[in-house]
């Protein structure tokens, strides 16, 4: 019962250029930080992985604490290769991240070179593999030169065990900083990841310029806000959704009446214009040519196959643009 890709995987899915480089993303790419831990159906999310790579998602986001527990997702993730998937690994981009909580005492978190390193060949050994495409710092460390953190990651490169490296959560000021010591080390900054969604839209006044000048690629994360950009809490907060769950980062609190206005607003204009609110959210965040991908969660086939269809729908109107603003203000 080894896993076989669909030979049509690549006729939906469009691929745009991370930043200046040689390196295609596709435009919606899956992440694993919730829905792939010990906490979650092995049998659910193996489907959930072959149905994205089935559909053209070539990119597979990790990072050394998804879980729960720690380091569960990359060893899940790994499974899954052995399943099938990894046969096809040339066509796959894999990427991992160290920068927040994972072991315990002081080397085990944060951005030192000890850290990084060492984490990095943890991820490898639980995904069972030799490299991975993309290694990120996973948030700036206010305490660590910079030059130590982006040092680890250039000598990352050419130990090959990433072929490209990236950062996230770094403000414009600390990504100007890091991409100026990766230039001295002659690595070139493939991405840079950071939350973007209708609902939380800080990359727009700097970064996405700063990231756009330096031909860095930009990996929206969260673009559904969690679930939050969905028409599922629009009548409450259903049994099993992310909000509900003990071990979901969106918390009850965070399912707000005036979040859930919006959001009944915005499911309106969707439904306008033939789409899932789901499906508007992400066309919206790819409206931007300085994105390169919208990086999604899915606790189901369903919720894949529906945030795939946002490709066949991902032009807006003036008017319709004009409206979002005025929901979103
Ligand atoms: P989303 O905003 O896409 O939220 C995903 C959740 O929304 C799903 O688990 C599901 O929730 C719900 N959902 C998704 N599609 C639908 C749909 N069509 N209809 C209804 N509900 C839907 O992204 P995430 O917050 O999951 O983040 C995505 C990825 O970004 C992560 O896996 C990770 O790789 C990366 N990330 C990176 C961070 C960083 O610091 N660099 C931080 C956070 C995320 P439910 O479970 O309730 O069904």
């Amino acid at each position: 019962d080894m896993y076989l890709a669909d030979k049509q995987r690549y006729e939906q899915m469009s691929y745009r250029r991370c930043g200046k480089s040689g390196l295609l993303l596709p435009a919606i790419s899956l992440g694993l930080w919730h829905n792939f831990g010990s906490v979650d159906v092995f049998e659910q999310f193996k489907q959930i992985a072959f149905r994205a790579f089935d559909q053209g998602i070539t990119h597979f986001d990790l990072a050394n604490n998804y879980g729960p527990v720690y380091g569960s997702a990359e060893e899940n993730f790994g499974r899954i290769l052995r399943k099938g998937l990894g046969a096809y690994r040339d066509e796959l981009l894999i990427s991992t991240k160290a920068g927040y909580d994972m072991w315990p005492g002081p080397y085990g978190n944060w951005g030192s070179r000890k850290y990084l390193m060492a984490s990095l060949d943890q991820s490898l050994k639980r995904m069972e593999l030799e490299y991975v495409d993309i290694f990120y710092s996973h948030r700036p460390d206010p305490l660590t030169p910079i030059e130590e953190t982006m040092g680890a990651l250039a000598d990352i490169v050419r130990q090959g065990k990433a072929l490209y490296v990236g950062i996230s959560n770094y403000n414009p000021e600390q990504t100007r900083a890091a991409l100026a010591v990766l230039k001295e080390y002659k690595v070139h900054c493939l991405i840079h990841q950071a939350r973007y969604s209708m609902f939380d839209r800080w990359v727009e006044p700097e970064l996405l310029s700063v990231l756009d000048d330096e031909g860095v690629g930009m990996i929206a994360f969260s673009p559904l806000a969690q679930g939050l950009l969905t028409d599922k809490y629009l009548q409450g907060i259903p049994e099993n959704s992310r909000a509900a769950k003990p071990t979901g980062h969106l918390k009850r609190e965070q399912v707000t009446a005036d979040k859930i206005a919006r959001a009944a607003r915005l499911n309106e204009l969707a439904a306008q214009r033939g789409q899932t609110l789901a499906e508007m959210a992400l066309a919206w965040i790819l409206r931007d040519k300085r994105v390169t991908s919208v990086l999604i969660g899915a606790s189901s086939v369903a919720q894949l196959d529906d945030n795939l269809k946002t490709l066949n729908h991902l032009d807006f109107s003036t008017d319709e643009l004009k409206q979002i603003e005025s929901i979103l203000v």
